[in-house]
C-alpha cells in the first residue's frame, strides 16, 4: 500500500469487498439523510388536518421520531468505520480527482450487495468445510479404502462398479448390519456419497436416517469412520440422555464423534452413540 502505483488507482489499498461494504455504508447514511428529509413535514402534518384528540400525540410522535433519527444518523457519521471511509475517499481525491469512473458505478444497491456478499463468503467457508476430499481422485479412493481396511480388518469389504459402490458387513452384537455407499461422480470432478444401512425394518431404518444427517455429507473417510463406530461402539447408552432405550423403546442408532485432548496435546476423535432423537 502507498507506493505511487497503488495511490494512482480509485480504491487503492482496498479490495472490492472493502468497497462494497463502504458503499453499502454511504448508501445506509443517504437513506438515513433522505428521512429525515420529511421530518419537518412530519412535524407540521398534524396541524393540516381538523383540530382532534390525536394532533398533540401526533406533532409529539413526529419531533421525538426526528429527534432519534438525527442521533442515529450523528452516531452512525461518528463511527470509526464511517469515519475511515471519508478519510479512503479524501485520500483516494487528492491521489487521482478524476471522477469520470465513477460515472459508470450504480448509486443504489449496495446494501444488498454488501449482504449478499457477506452470504456468499459464508457459504463458501460452509463449503471448505463440506467438502474436504470433495473431488476424490481414484487414488485418493484406493488409499482411503486400504487404510481403513488396514485399521479396521473385522469389517468385511467390497468394492464393486469400478469403485462407485462400496459394501460393508459386520456383526454389531447380535445383528449384522450392512451399510452401501454409493459414489456419484459430477461432471466437475466432485462427487456426492450416498450411504444406506440394508434392512427395511428397524433400527435398519433409523440408522440410515441418522447416517444420511451426518455432518460432513460428503467426507468419505468420516462417513467409514461413522460406519465403523457402528460395531465399536455397540450396545452403549445415549451420550446425550445417558439411556440405553429412548421412548419408542430403540437403542442409540446415531454415531458422532468428537475431539478430545489427549495427553500428548494432539486432538484425538472418538465416536459416541445417540438416539436418533438426541441429535442436536
Ligand atoms: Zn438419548
Amino acid at each position: 500500500m502507498g507506493g505511487p502505483d497503488a495511490a494512482a488507482q480509485p480504491g487503492a489499498g482496498w479490495d472490492e469487498a472493502q468497497c462494497t461494504a463502504a458503499l453499502a455504508r454511504l448508501e445506509e447514511l443517504q437513506a438515513q439523510i433522505d428521512n429525515l428529509r420529511l421530518a419537518i413535514p412530519r412535524i407540521i402534518e398534524p396541524f393540516h388536518r381538523p383540530p382532534n384528540p390525536m394532533t398533540y400525540k401526533l406533532y409529539a410522535q413526529g419531533v421525538i421520531g426526528s429527534q432519534k433519527g438525527l442521533e442515529a444518523l450523528k452516531s452512525q457519521w461518528m463511527q470509526h468505520e464511517t469515519q475511515s471511509v471519508f478519510e479512503h475517499v479524501k485520500k483516494s481525491f487528492s491521489a487521482d480527482a478524476n471522477l469520470s469512473e465513477s460515472v459508470t458505478m450504480p448509486s443504489h444497491g449496495w446494501r444488498e450487495r454488501a449482504r449478499k456478499a457477506r452470504e456468499s463468503i459464508k457459504k463458501t467457508e460452509g463449503d471448505s468445510v463440506e467438502d474436504i476430499g470433495a473431488t476424490l481422485t481414484d487414488e485418493h479412493l484406493s488409499q482411503i479404502i486400504a487404510d481403513f481396511s488396514q485399521t479396521h480388518p473385522n469389517l468385511k469389504m467390497e468394492i464393486r462398479d469400478d469403485k462407485r459402490s462400496i459394501l460393508v458387513r459386520f456383526l454389531s452384537g447380535c445383528v449384522t448390519l450392512k451399510f452401501r455407499i454409493r459414489i456419484e461422480r459430477e461432471a466437475n470432478g466432485r462427487h456426492k456419497l450416498n450411504a444406506q444401512c440394508l434392512g427395511t425394518t428397524e433400527p435398519f431404518l433409523a440408522i440410515t436416517r441418522c447416517v444420511a444427517s451426518r455432518p460432513h455429507t460428503n467426507d468419505l473417510k468420516d462417513l467409514l469412520d461413522m460406519i465403523a463406530a457402528y460395531k465399536t461402539v455397540e450396545g452403549t447408552s445415549c451420550a446425550k440422555c445417558g439411556k440405553l432405550l429412548d421412548n419408542s423403546a430403540m437403542t442409540p442408532t446415531a454415531r458422532r464423534n468428537k475431539q478430545i485432548d489427549s495427553t500428548g496435546g494432539a486432538a484425538k476423535t472418538t465416536w459416541e452413540a445417540f438416539h436418533e432423537d438426541c441429535l442436536e
